[in-house]
């Protein structure tokens, strides 16, 4: 199984809080729709086996047009073997999504949405400098859930001024529509964007590591209790519902990235292209990759394992450990577990390791804990 994750670098503004690569200016859309035809091209025979997933992530997917979506498509479904049915999922945000573009998209072969929601609060989206208002991203959802089934939009917690009132808030308004996936993540800020800027020069109050992990809690225990199985960190569905996409992603399934700044990754190797439009169609243009390489180290590939695992519901399976990396890295792990074992933030389910309740808003801290250095 493989998948295709297609990085449109384009928004039409910046959110503070953002550290992807993306441009306000789309002057070059065309052009990179060009070029991201020719890398698929360039790139096809990089993939082995049968697409099963298809992703468009950014910047913002959605100002894609009906053409260029369908020149992308047709380059796909003519150079690769694709499975059917494939997920195809389209990142979208909601100022975009009037009935007619949600139209556009159903016709086409996208039939998942992933919508940036973030709040339903008209403060939050100002403060974040969101492209979009509270009521347009009630419209979207009431318009998209009338077209599409599989529908994920996305929430983000820990935003300063967002009290636990308002977070619930949030929370029942997102359930209301029906949808069967939410993502939501922290807020957090990232070194140079704006809102690291603003909150150094107390424009801007500093993130409440407390009331983010309250915030955390609320997600998993009310999502939970209305049928959501919480399977990655950030990640919960309905049964039948979960990502196809970043389920292979976790479980180190190989994908192709195409366009400026996307990461591929083989089994073995991972790449990434560069961070410039310009640059990287220039590059494309001649035929030639802009992208770097590096093989990963059995240390490399252990620490990834870590990392995805605990993330997820399916934890980090201890004869994987020894099976793929040797009885080096299983003894190693063992003891490295021992006291977030005692200090009750992990435990084994079997063969599984796994964070508790209480460990979840930490894991992250504790599998870099677990990491194998020095090899
Ligand atoms: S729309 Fe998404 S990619 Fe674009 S600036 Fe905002 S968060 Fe970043």
């Amino acid at each position: 199984m493989s998948g295709i994750y297609i990085h449109i670098p384009f928004c039409k503004q910046a959110c503070h809080y953002c550290d992807f690569h993306f441009s306000t200016s789309l002057k070059k859309k065309t052009e990179l729709v060009e070029a991201l035809c020719r890398e698929l091209v360039l790139r096809k025979d990089e993939i082995k086996g049968t697409i099963e997933t298809i992703y468009f992530g950014g910047g913002t997917p959605s100002l894609l047009t009906r053409e260029e979506l369908d020149q992308i498509f047709k380059t796909i479904f003519e150079h690769y073997t694709v499975a059917e049915p494939v997920e195809v999922t389209l990142e979208a945000n909601p100022d975009d999504l009037t009935e007619e573009k949600i139209k556009q998209l159903s016709d086409s072969s996208i039939n998942r949405l992933s919508i940036g929601i973030q709040s339903f609060f008209e403060e939050d989206l100002k403060l974040m400098n969101r492209a979009h208002n509270a009521a347009e991203a009630e419209e979207c959802l009431t318009l998209a859930t009338r077209y599409f089934d599989n529908i994920s939009l996305d929430l983000i917690y820990g935003i300063p001024g967002l009290s636990n009132k308002r977070w619930q808030q949030n929370i029942e308004k997102a359930l209301s529509f029906g949808i069967p996936h939410i993502s939501s993540y922290a807020l957090t800020v990232e070194p140079k964007t704006a809102l690291d800027s603003f909150i150094k020069k107390g424009i801007v109050p500093p993130i409440d590591e407390e009331l983010a992990e309250q915030h955390f809690h609320t997600l998993i225990d009310t999502l939970t209790r209305k049928g959501f199985v919480h399977y990655e960190l950030s990640n919960f569905g309905k049964e039948g519902y979960f990502s196809k996409n970043n389920t292979a992603y976790w479980q180190g399934k190989p994908y192709l990235g195409i366009g400026p700044s996307a990461h591929s990754f083989d089994g073995t190797t991972r790449s990434w292209n560069l961070r410039n439009n310009s640059l990287y169609i220039k590059s494309i243009e001649k035929n030639e990759l802009p992208s770097e390489t590096e093989t990963l180290t059995k240390a490399d590939r252990y620490n990834e394992y870590v990392m995805t695992g605990l993330r997820t519901m399916w934890g980090v399976s201890v004869n994987r450990v020894e099976k793929e990396f040797g009885v080096k890295y299983k003894e190693y792990l063992l003891k490295q577990v021992q006291k977030y074992l005692e200090e009750h933030l992990l435990y084994l389910d079997g063969d599984s390791l796994l964070v508790t309740k209480k460990g979840k808003f930490l894991s992250d801290g504790i599998s870099s804990d677990l990491f194998f250095l020095n090899l």
